[in-house]
């Protein structure tokens, strides 16, 4: 096995545990917190695509007969392995997207130990026992492997967000494709490798390229059994015309944009110091991140002075800054633009930008932590998902004018509340349409818990013995008896 921490040239593609280079021109990789190029990768033709395809339903027989606690020992063996590389893996991730360094560590110990969660809860995926429902006959359930999953990934947690994929679908015992995201293939790739000698060939494969090529060739494969994507709703919405001629099953994790309702007998040190972590962790570039902080009349000027002077403590910086950093850049010069974009139009809108708002000057893509008041329901800033380091915040009333501002989202992936009171949190988590909700926490995320949406947020979830089911299909065997 070859070691390649920071390869100037990686291949479009991991097949059967082989590279695969693609001839002609790649993808350019960036570190987000210079601007200069980190790698080029190759690009994954739709020939290629179809070869992983082909490739992922040759092994699926063998790899769905293998018991549970087989592929329990390999991806264990998978996950130690992730270990024994951690801090190139760290570093490779960190360089890819810009995170501080122990934020990018974190992520492999995470990655591990979703691998290591996803081969033993496996190993208890059941069925239903035998039962008479009718005179004569026995019927029993089976949960069996879908075959084929193309899986297509984004760029904000490349690593953890292709083992929240891989992992149960191989415990499962399906094999897969990944596409991981155009702008963060490194460590995708990098896992194929690590891979290569513990996994049966063909298990886990990897195709390298953007979405309207690679990732679109993936999702039109009619060699795919089961289509899922961590993104954007634009993207969900492609995979999901793809899904349309065979009527693929899918499974979609899309945007999100948060509501925090704090209610005015919540404890205010302790909402400001999560909102550090839920708003600004990973430059707000979270699915889940804390985006529409709700608060009541009373507390509203004393959250938001606390929320500003929390923000002046934020330190900006570079993936491998002396003396560490809080936050890093936000993904691309692109991304920038956009996060940018949403703050001009904002202000032109009437809003004011009372903390941040701007662009970093210097090397790579750094935008300050942003607050921003003086929204209405209305107003882009609040409807869309901005994904950078920036949050509205806003007053309420009472409980149903809480709730009604929270709810009115097209996204409904998460929400947290903050009160002291049980009954009001408790009916809150109720009435509140997301597929999460946080009592007095934020962000915070178990491997054994399930993470998913409602609305466009999408369906299906990842993480938990929930995303393990997901990856099967219910199958009711009858006999007759008598
Ligand atoms: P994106 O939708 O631009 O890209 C995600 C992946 O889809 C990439 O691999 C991309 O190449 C691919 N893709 C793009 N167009 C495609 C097409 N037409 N066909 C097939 N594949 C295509 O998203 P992003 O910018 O990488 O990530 C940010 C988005 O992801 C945000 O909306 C965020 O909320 C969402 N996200 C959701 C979750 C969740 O669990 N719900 C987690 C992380 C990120």
């Amino acid at each position: 096995m070859t070691t390649t921490a920071t390869p100037s040239t990686l291949p479009a593609a991991w097949i059967g545990n082989e590279p695969v280079d693609a001839p002609g021109g790649g993808l350019e990789v960036i570190d987000p917190s210079t601007g200069e190029t980190l790698a080029a990768v190759g690009i994954a033709s739709r020939d290629l695509v179809e070869r992983a395809v082909r490739r992922a339903g040759a092994a699926f027989d063998d790899w769905a007969d293998t018991t549970p606690v087989r592929r329990d020992d390999l991806l264990n063996e998978l996950a130690a392995r992730l270990l024994e590389h951690k801090d190139e893996l760290g570093r490779l991730e960190a360089a890819n997207t810009g995170k501080p360094l122990h934020v990018a560590l974190g992520e492999v110990d995470s990655a591990a130990d979703q691998l290591r969660f996803f081969g033993g809860a496996a190993r208890s995926l059941e069925g239903k026992a035998a039962r008479e429902y009718l005179p004569g006959r026995t019927s029993f359930v089976r949960r069996d492997p879908v075959g084929v999953i193309g899986q297509i990934t984004p760029w904000n947690y490349p690593l953890v967000m292709a083992v929240w994929k891989i992992g149960p679908a191989l415990a499962a015992g399906n094999t897969v494709v990944v596409k991981p995201s155009e702008l963060t293939p490194l460590s995708t790739l990098r896992l194929a490798e690590l891979a290569a000698d513990i996994l049966p060939p063909g298990v886990l494969n990897v195709v390298a390229g953007d979405g309207a090529g690679t990732g679109n060739d993936l999702a039109a494969s009619a060699g795919v059994d089961m289509l899922c994507v961590t993104g954007s709703v634009a993207t969900g919405r492609h995979v999901l015309r793809n899904a349309v001629p065979r009527i693929t099953r899918t499974h979609l994790e899309l945007g999100g944009k948060a509501p925090v309702v704090v209610f005015g007998d919540c404890d205010v040190r302790r909402l400001v110091e999560q909102m550090k972590v839920a708003a600004y962790w990973n430059s707000g570039q979270d699915c889940t991140a804390a985006a529409r902080i709700l608060v009541q009349d009373e507390i509203h000027d004393e959250v938001l002075d606390a929320l500003t002077a929390m923000v002046a403590t934020i330190r900006v910086g570079t993936p491998f800054a002396e003396g560490g950093s809080d936050m890093g850049p936000v993904i691309s010069q692109a991304h920038r633009e956009r996060v940018l974009g949403f703050l001009d139009r904002a202000t032109e809108a009437g809003a004011r930008v009372v903390a941040g708002g701007n662009a970093i000057a210097g090397g790579g893509w750094f935008v300050e932590p942003t607050i921003v008041t003086g929204v209405t329901p209305s107003h882009e800033i609040v409807r869309s998902e901005v994904f950078g380091p920036v949050i509205t915040v806003e007053p309420f009333t009472d409980e149903q004018h809480a709730l009604e501002l929270a709810n009115d989202s097209d996204y409904g992936l998460s929400a947290s509340v903050w009160t002291n009171r049980l009954d009001r949190s408790l009916r809150m988590a109720r009435r509140l349409r997301s597929g999460a909700v946080w009592l007095n926490d934020h962000l915070t995320v178990a491997d054994e818990m399930p993470h998913g949406g409602a609305k466009m947020s999408g369906y299906g979830k990842d993480l938990s013995s929930y995303a393990i089911e997901d990856y099967t299909v219910v199958k009711h065997v009858m006999a007759r008896i008598d």
